[in-house]
């Protein structure tokens, strides 16, 4: 009985740790399908009549736009997911007992400075910056491109998608700020259990709702993470008030991003190999923290 609730317990335990993913993945597809469904088939609906139909040729900039967006997003978290962050397979170098090196009682090896234990991941991460929940996977040295470059499309598709919903907020708003008409933006699904709205104001006002939060969040992860990358610093060292790895704004962004650090943000596919190995960093400021 005991060795079935465990197994019971390491299967549930395994599907929520993807769930995040699945989720994601649902709520991604579900956006963009919806703002090309606006794109293809509502556009000409505006608020006055008088307003031109979209040309054939506007749309279809609209869509190219959209799944070079969605094309990212889902490369980068594949490449993401794909590339181990981890020390294992690397060889860390014979002494390895430098500065800031430390001894992992887990991993049982020395492991090189910025390097840390992940307890969700059981292993030790070359440049840990964190455990992002919604991947369930490290932030490390070998893959913070790829975590940076979603980051960034799920910023600019999100921001797209809010002004593309725009016009749902004002067919919403259009019979005034009523009860029912707030109601719908704020508790969607409420309404719709209640049989208040059709299915088919829900799905919109449910996205609409979605494509604001999630912009919210996104926004917030992105531009703190460009300020760490623009800091040289990682999350663990930010919260411990340290900065001893920085090189300077182009030093940072070559360090983080790659030798084509200008370029490689526009796709996956465009080769930047990083100028570190993950284990040696130069050291320009004081190991301790500052306050
Ligand atoms: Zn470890
Ligand atoms: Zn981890």
């Amino acid at each position: 009985m005991t060795s079935f609730a465990s197994t019971v317990f390491c299967r549930t335990q395994r599907v929520c740790q993807h769930l995040p993913v699945f989720l994601n993945t649902f709520l991604v597809f579900s956006i963009t399908g919806e703002v090309s469904y606006l794109v293809l088939v509502e556009a000409p609906l505006e608020a006055e009549p008088k307003k031109k139909e979209w040309t054939a040729c506007w749309k279809v900039v609209h869509l190219l736009a959209q799944y070079f967006m969605l094309g990212n997003i889902c490369w980068n978290a594949l490449l993401f997911l794909k590339t181990n962050p981890s020390i294992k397979g690397v060889f860390l170098g014979g002494d390895g007992l430098g500065q800031g090196w430390r001894y992992c009682y887990t991993c049982e090896t020395h492991t090189p400075p910025r390097c840390s234990h992940c307890y969700d991941c059981k292993v030790c991460v070359l440049r840990r910056d964190h455990h992002c929940v919604f991947f369930g996977q490290c932030v490390g040295f070998h893959n913070y491109r790829y975590f940076l470059s979603c980051l960034l499309f799920m910023w600019s598709g999100l921001l797209y998608a809010v002004v593309m919903n725009a016009e749902v907020f004002i067919v919403i708003l259009k019979e005034g700020v009523t009860l029912h008409s707030v109601l719908l933006l704020l508790i969607p699904w409420i309404m719709l259990v209640s049989g208040k709205v059709s299915a088919r104001a829900f799905a919109f006002a449910f996205i609409a709702d979605t494509c604001v939060v999630g912009l919210l969040l996104v926004s917030a992860f992105f531009f703190f993470h460009l300020f760490l990358m623009f800091r040289g610093q990682t999350t663990r060292e930010w919260y411990s008030s340290r900065r001893p790895y920085s090189l300077g704004l182009l030093g940072n962004l070559r360090h983080m991003l790659g030798v084509r650090w200008y370029l490689c943000w526009l796709s996956p596919l465009i080769p930047s190999p990083l100028p570190g190995d993950g284990i040696n960093f130069q050291v320009t400021g004081s190991l301790e923290p500052s306050q």
